[in-house]
């Protein structure tokens, strides 16, 4: 049996692995086009923060983890997937024989089509290479703009906070982590950064970037104009699936997959942040580009390759924060659902300790989460988004007084489990 992945980041790590375990005699090929050893995106920020050393970001650190586990590393970029002859063609030309073929070849920043945003000084976060130009250039006392409020623009913030930049976010939504966080919790933590000297326009767009006296001039749809030296551009990520144009294989915005990782042909399976997998609550196809899910697909779709029968319980959005010192969470469908629909939810803000809670139920289930401030046991309430546990007369109780989410979790799904 011939294994190949395409993309060398988690998902295709961890599907590797756990092939490898699974058929100690199969071939498995790992492809990855970017010059590094496999590494993980989410370490980034911690290198930037000086935290870890660039090798601390690798996935894996003995040199010869690879080839003692039978992994063999491709580097390359894979530029066709032909079904029909079961091969993969790279940009040399070269082409690569499968019986099992595995996309992980993850997502990629947005550049917004704005004038000047390939000027040299304008990075985007996502690679070891990005990391390393701004390391190189967010100094103390820089003039940063970054571009992006969302999930990936508040963690990469801390970083820049940490390496004593002055800092200004720029977000086209009318709060901070406007796909995460309710209303409330968007304006609460951006009145938290405020505090930590971060100056924040929100419902503002950057038009243009232009080279001015030696600094970027970066004008806002506001009308005003900010000067940086680094602009950093967290403007949301798209698939990276191009390449399978012609392919056959089902996308929309990312690979269709269903809950084996399977996509519409036969043999060829997808995982991580290049999939839209069905929604854990609808069963619709979702971009949901987080590890945790990530890495869920790819021991999925290494079972199934492997001959199995795994199935994933759908894609959830589990996203938790830590923003300049502020911990916030959402979980699953953290908006709700209507009225019509059986939705109901209950909000609650202690402004005393920052503090924040919004449940969302349907019927007498816990869909959806928020919360600030609240370190101890958030993992309740994914537990009782993931478990769906019926609350009965809990319900009554979390809407009267929704700090009692461990309680209730206690009582029912982990009483049921
Ligand atoms: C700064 C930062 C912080 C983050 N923090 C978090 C966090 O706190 N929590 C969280 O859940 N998520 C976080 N993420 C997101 C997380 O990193 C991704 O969800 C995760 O990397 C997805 O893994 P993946 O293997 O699917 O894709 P990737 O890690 O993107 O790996 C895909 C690999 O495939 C390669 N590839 C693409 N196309 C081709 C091709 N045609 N040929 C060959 N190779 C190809 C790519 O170059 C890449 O190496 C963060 C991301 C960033 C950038």
């Amino acid at each position: 049996m011939k294994h190949v992945i395409i993309g060398n980041g988690p998902t295709g790590l961890v599907a590797a692995e756990t092939l490898r375990r699974l058929q100690p005699e199969a071939e498995i090929a790992l492809i990855g086009d970017e010059k590094e050893p496999p590494y993980s995106r989410m370490a980034i920020p911690y290198f930037l923060h000086g935290n870890i050393a660039e090798v601390g970001t690798h996935l894996r650190k003995a040199h010869d983890h690879y080839a003692k586990h039978g992994i063999h590393l491709i580097e390359g970029r894979v530029t066709r997937v032909d079904p029909q002859a079961r091969q993969i063609e790279f940009a040399s030309g070269d082409r690569l024989p499968y019986d099992r073929l595995l996309i992980a070849t993850g997502s990629r920043p947005i550049l917004p089509p704005v004038p000047g945003i390939d000027l040299p000084n304008v990075h985007t976060c996502w690679t070891l290479e990005d990391a390393r130009a701004i390391a190189a250039k967010a100094k103390p006392g820089s003039r940063v703009l970054q571009l992006g409020a969302g999930f990936i623009g508040c963690i990469i913030m801390e970083a820049l906070a940490a390496r004593g930049v002055t800092l200004t976010v720029v977000e086209m939504g009318d709060r901070m982590v406007p796909r995460m966080m309710t209303p409330t919790a968007g304006a609460m933590i951006k009145t938290w950064v405020e505090g930590k000297g971060v100056a924040v326009h929100c419902n503002t767009g950057v038009t243009a970037v232009a080279q001015k006296d030696g600094a970027l001039a970066v004008t806002l749809s506001t009308g005003g104009e900010l000067t940086a030296d680094l602009v950093i551009c967290a403007a949301g990520v798209r698939p990276n699936i191009e390449f399978l144009a012609g392919s056959g294989i089902s996308m929309e915005r990312g690979i269709r997959v269903d809950n084996a990782m399977r996509t519409s042909i036969a043999d060829i399976y997808a995982a991580g942040d290049v999939t839209e997998a069905p929604g854990f609550h609808t069963g619709q196809p979702e971009l949901n580009a987080i590890q945790p899910n990530a890495v869920d697909q790819a021991r999925v779709a290494a079972h199934n390759m492997a001959g199995g029968a795994s199935s994933s319980g759908g894609s959830l959005a589990i996203n938790v924060l830590d923003t300049l010192g502020l911990i916030s969470t959402s979980f699953g469908q953290w908006q709700g659902v209507p009225a019509a629909a059986g939705g109901s939810g209950v909000e609650r803000v202690d402004p005393a300790r920052n503090g924040y809670l919004s449940l969302q139920f349907k019927d007498d289930v816990l869909i959806g989460a928020t919360s600030i401030g609240w370190t101890d046991h958030v993992g309740a309430l994914r537990g009782l988004v993931q478990t769906q546990a019926p609350l009965g007369q809990w319900k009554a109780r979390l809407l009267a007084d929704p700090t009692q989410f461990m309680a209730a979790y206690l009582a029912t799904a982990q009483k049921a489990a």
